[in-house]
């Protein structure tokens, strides 16, 4: 078996369980692994640390498939597979949906992989050169252990580059009967684009969150910023909502908003979609000293990693500054970054710095984070990135 050899003590974070190691750590690579093959993970005195997948281009170089000194095989994945499968199933979320995140990468123990089911459809995104070198017996697993037919590849994130691969999209397994498809929620329905959605399609991660706004909203004017297919939208106004005005930059993520309130018989004239820029229409609107009771700022991630922190910072400072004025007292914002490399407590700052700044008193009255279906592994905590606060405007 080919290995890797670390420096002497940077055996520490693998003994913590935790799954990577960077390209610095590693003192010698013996019998030249081959992208994605399966390597031995050595300390310096040559004691079994992990068994993992090799990633010759990443600063990456290896991510432990696991740290027992047992087979990496198909049977070794269909247990992992099972297991995030079966956890799935054992939490109530998923009585509430058809579609959830089966599995999430390090936190399932398959770094790179990460499949989501959307009604009969399974959508796969494969990161990493490990995923990658075993995606077709992947591909095999998940339809023989969920007895489904199609597996559609989305593996079009930019991370693929570090690892030196291409993007691929397409069909794996099975026909696509339609690019849309639908998946129902807490009893709404919503339309998703298979071929051109964001990340698989849309943000499974939200759907407590969604469910949250839409016990906040009744009798609220709303104003959804970054809408994209309208997910806060529509919940907004399944409850109660009196207007919703939601924006987005993308016209076919406002087309698809459009069908998805119409999806749910929902009344389109409380609804009105606006492209453009969510930074100059906030300013647009203090300028039009215009209010609203509820603010949703879900942006996109500004900050993918904590070299990008600062300008990130001034990003999320600027919409929620915008945001506490626009608030009516008794208002709500709720807040979002899905920035890895903003964590908890900074984005906290952030918003506290932005109502200092905008002169309003606010408190928090609750923490969001990412659904139950996208867990964190407690030995790889990089993995929980969504952080959302629901403000009280108390003045
Ligand atoms: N809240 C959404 C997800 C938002 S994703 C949900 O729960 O489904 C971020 C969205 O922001 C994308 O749809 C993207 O088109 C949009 N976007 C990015 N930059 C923007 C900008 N400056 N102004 C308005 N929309 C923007």
């Amino acid at each position: 078996m080919p290995a890797l050899i670390l420096k002497a003590g940077r055996e520490k974070s693998l003994l913590r369980r935790h799954p990577w190691i960077f390209s610095g750590a590693v003192q010698h690579v013996d019998q030249e692994p081959i992208p994605g093959g399966t390597v031995d993970l050595l300390s310096s005195n040559k004691q079994f640390l992990a068994r993992a997948s090799y990633s010759p281009t990443s600063q990456i170089r290896a991510r432990a498939w696991t740290f027992e000194d047992k087979p990496v095989d198909k049977e070794f994945f269909r247990k992992q597979i099972r297991k995030a499968i079966d956890a799935r199933y054992s939490l109530s979320d998923s009585r509430d949906t058809d579609s959830l995140r089966l599995i999430y990468a390090e936190s399932d123990g398959i770094p790179g992989l990460i499949v989501d089911r959307y009604g009969d459809v399974l959508i796969l995104q494969s990161l990493t050169t490990g995923s990658e070198f075993w995606k077709e017996t992947l591909a095999d697993l998940l339809l023989e252990e969920t007895g489904l037919a199609i597996v559609y590849e989305r593996s079009d994130a930019d991370v693929r580059e570090l690892e030196g691969l291409e993007p691929t999209v397409g069909l794996l397994r099975g026909t696509l009967p339609s690019f849309i498809f639908h998946l129902t929620e807490h009893n709404l329905k919503f339309n998703v684009n298979a071929q051109s959605g964001h990340k698989t399609g849309f943000y499974l991660d939200q759907r407590a969150n969604r469910l949250r706004v839409r016990q906040l909203a009744r009798g609220k004017d709303v104003l959804d910023g970054f809408c994209y297919t309208g997910g806060f939208t529509v919940n907004a106004l399944a409850g109660g909502a009196k207007s919703v005005l939601s924006i987005d930059s993308s016209a076919d993520a406002l087309a698809l908003a459009r069908q998805n309130v119409a999806l749910n018989d929902l009344p389109m004239e409380k609804a009105n979609f606006l492209e453009g820029d969510v930074f100059q229409l906030l300013r647009k609107f203090r300028d039009e000293n215009r209010s609203f009771d509820m603010i949703i700022l879900d942006p996109p991630k500004f900050a993918p990693t904590a070299a990008q922190a600062a300008r990130a910072a001034r990003g999320y400072k600027d919409i929620n500054l915008l945001a506490f004025k626009l608030l009516r007292p008794g208002g709500i914002l709720v807040t979002f970054s899905c920035s890895g490399g903003v964590d908890a407590m900074l984005f906290q700052k952030i918003i506290a710095g932005a109502a200092l700044d905008a002169g309003v008193e606010a408190q928090i009255i609750e923490h969001l984070s990412q659904g139950a279906d996208h867990p964190v592994s407690l030995h790889f905590p990089e993995a929980a990135y969504l952080k959302g606060l629901v403000c009280y405007k108390t003045a």
